[in-house]
C-alpha cells in the first residue's frame, strides 16, 4: 500500500479547532475539487507525485503529536491503512477534507470544509466535527447555512477569510459572526506567522 504525497512536514496547525498545536502535515497528490482559489494547485495532479510506503510514512511521523492528512482531495483514496499506522504510531489522526468522497479510516478529527465547486456528500457532513467554510466572496456566508441541518449537535462552525481577499472577507465575517455567534472566526495564522 502507497499514497502519493506532494509534501509533508512537521509545523502547528494553523488555523480551525486545532489552531497552534504541533502537528504532521501530509499532503496527499490528487484533488477532483477544482477551487478557482485554490492555494495549493500543484497538489491536483496525483500522477505528479512520489509515492510512499507506509514504513515510510510511519518512520515520517513517530514522535509526533498529531497527523495532518490534507490533500489535495485525501477522500480520492482508502485511508484505513493511513490511520492505522497513525493509531500505531501513537499519534491523533485528523483529516482536512471537502467531503466529496466517503471518508474511510478512524478519525480522532474530520475538518470538513465543503466547497461550491463540488458539493460534499450528506453522509460525510453529519460525520465532521468542524465544518469550515472558506469565504472568498459575501455570498458565502448565507450559502454556508444550508449544511448546518446535515451536522451532529456539537460540530463546531467556523467562518475562514480566503488569504487573497482577507482585507474584505475578514470585516464581513466578523459582523457575522457578532450576529450569528454558533459560528467562530478561524484565520490562517501559519501564513501570519510564515511558517508551513
Ligand atoms: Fe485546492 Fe482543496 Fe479546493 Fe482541492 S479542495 S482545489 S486542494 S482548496
Amino acid at each position: 500500500m502507497t499514497y502519493p504525497v506532494m509534501e509533508h512536514f512537521y509545523t502547528l496547525q494553523g488555523e480551525g479547532f486545532n489552531a497552534g498545536r504541533a502537528a504532521y502535515f501530509i499532503r496527499l497528490g490528487g484533488c477532483d475539487v477544482g477551487c478557482v482559489w485554490c492555494d495549493v494547485k500543484e497538489s491536483w495532479d496525483a500522477n505528479a507525485h512520489p509515492h510512499f510506503s507506509l514504513e515510510e510514512i510511519k518512520f515520517w511521523i513517530t514522535g509526533t503529536p498529531a497527523i495532518v492528512v490534507t490533500g489535495g482531495e485525501p477522500t480520492l483514496y482508502n485511508l484505513t491503512s493511513l490511520t492505522d499506522v497513525i493509531k500505531q504510531a501513537g499519534a491523533k489522526a485528523w483529516i482536512e477534507t471537502s467531503g466529496t468522497n466517503e471518508i474511510t479510516g478512524d478519525w480522532d478529527w474530520i475538518c470538513l470544509s465543503p466547497k461550491k465547486f463540488k458539493a460534499p456528500l450528506e453522509s460525510e457532513l453529519a460525520k465532521a466535527d468542524e465544518l469550515k467554510i472558506i469565504v472568498f466572496h459575501p455570498s458565502d456566508l448565507s450559502w454556508a447555512e444550508q449544511f448546518l441541518h446535515h451536522l451532529k449537535p456539537d460540530c463546531q462552525l467556523y467562518l475562514q477569510p480566503e488569504w487573497s481577499k482577507r482585507e474584505m472577507m475578514e470585516p464581513l465575517c466578523i459582523d457575522y459572526i457578532k450576529a450569528n455567534p454558533a459560528w467562530r472566526l478561524s484565520l490562517q495564522t501559519h501564513k501570519y506567522l510564515d511558517i508551513p
